[in-house]
């Protein structure tokens, strides 16, 4: 591997003042290091051995605003996360938050995270006040990230009302990361590839967390059906494995990393730990001890990440 950043996360969060403010988080272990983009963050990073973290703002972000709030908002926490990187330009990267309620004013606010502030790319929270990114107002987001060559990182958040009101009433904590997280994010992927998303812009990049959120298990069963079924100009694998990258975050399981590079070949898997939700050394001490060899292990601690983000 070149010189540069060995391991490198990409799916590593933080508060910005005002959005704390606004939705009047408290105290807290995890709020703490949200809130951190100095000292602590990286005294946990260098106790794992993570030389790079690509930066968030946690979810929704900017996404349930006001379009007026959210552009505003949106620019302040880029802002925010500009000056860390800028203070500590080995230890930390940026991926943009985008006020996604007003795509047009999305679509030039990554354009300027990318250009002016050097960011990597940008994060997507889930639902747009219930939309998916397929629906067609958000097409100036992807237009301008395939224009700009980086990659959209697709976030899980809670699944619709709706959803959440007709599968989770009776057990409120299946909705979110235990299950319906992965059911939210897992449509949104799929979303995407039969929305035509890719057909209209064929050089977008999607990153996925948590292994793709169970894609890889999936991929061909669905794949197998949905030809049958819908129409499309190329095979439903075929845009999943030509389109995506998945991270480890929150993730750490051996027989899920074998079928995520079973399926998408190891270039594909990207080391990340959803910090600090999950802990740094808990991904770090699972992903040295996992059945790879040394050469595809670099891959994914950094390798790969280094290759997509342009390090
Ligand atoms: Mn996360």
């Amino acid at each position: 591997m070149s010189a540069g950043p060995k391991v490198i996360a990409l799916e590593e969060h933080f508060t910005s003042p005002k959005l704390r403010a606004l939705r009047g988080e408290k105290d807290s272990p995890v709020q703490r290091r949200l809130d951190d983009l100095g000292a602590l963050r990286i005294a946990e990073m260098d106790e794992a051995g993570i030389d790079l973290q690509v930066i968030s703002e946690n979810n929704p972000a900017t996404q349930n605003l006001d379009a007026e709030s959210a552009v505003r908002l949106a620019r302040e926490s880029n802002d925010v996360l500009y000056e860390a990187v800028r203070a500590h330009p080995d230890r930390f990267a940026g991926f943009a938050t985008l006020p996604t309620p007003d795509p047009k004013a999305a679509a030039d606010e990554l354009e300027r995270a990318v250009v002016k502030l050097g960011f990597k790319g940008a994060m997507i929270m889930g639902l747009t006040h219930g939309r998916f990114m397929d629906d067609k107002q958000f097409r100036p987001i992807f237009e301008r990230a395939a224009a700009l060559d980086v990659p959209l990182y697709i976030h899980p958040t809670p699944p619709h009302p709706a959803v959440q009101d007709a599968y989770f009433k009776e057990y409120p904590y299946l909705a979110v990361a235990p299950l319906g997280f992965t059911l939210e994010t897992l449509t949104h992927t799929f979303r995407l590839i039969v929305g035509g998303v890719f057909d209209d812009y064929p050089n977008l990049k999607i990153i996925v967390g948590h292994l793709g959120e169970t894609a890889p298990f999936l991929l061909w069963r669905t794949n197998d059906i949905l030809g049958e079924r819908h129409k499309m100009p190329r095979a439903f694998a075929d845009y999943y494995r030509t389109h995506f990258w998945l991270t480890t975050s929150g993730a750490f399981s051996d027989a899920a990393l074998a079928c995520s590079i079973a399926e998408m070949g190891v270039e594909r898997i990207m080391f990340s730990v959803d910090w600090p939700f999950m802990k740094n050394r808990a991904g770090r001490d699972w992903l040295d001890a996992a059945p790879l060899s040394h050469h595809n292990r670099a891959l994914i601690f950094g390798g790969n990440a280094a290759k997509l983000l342009k390090l």
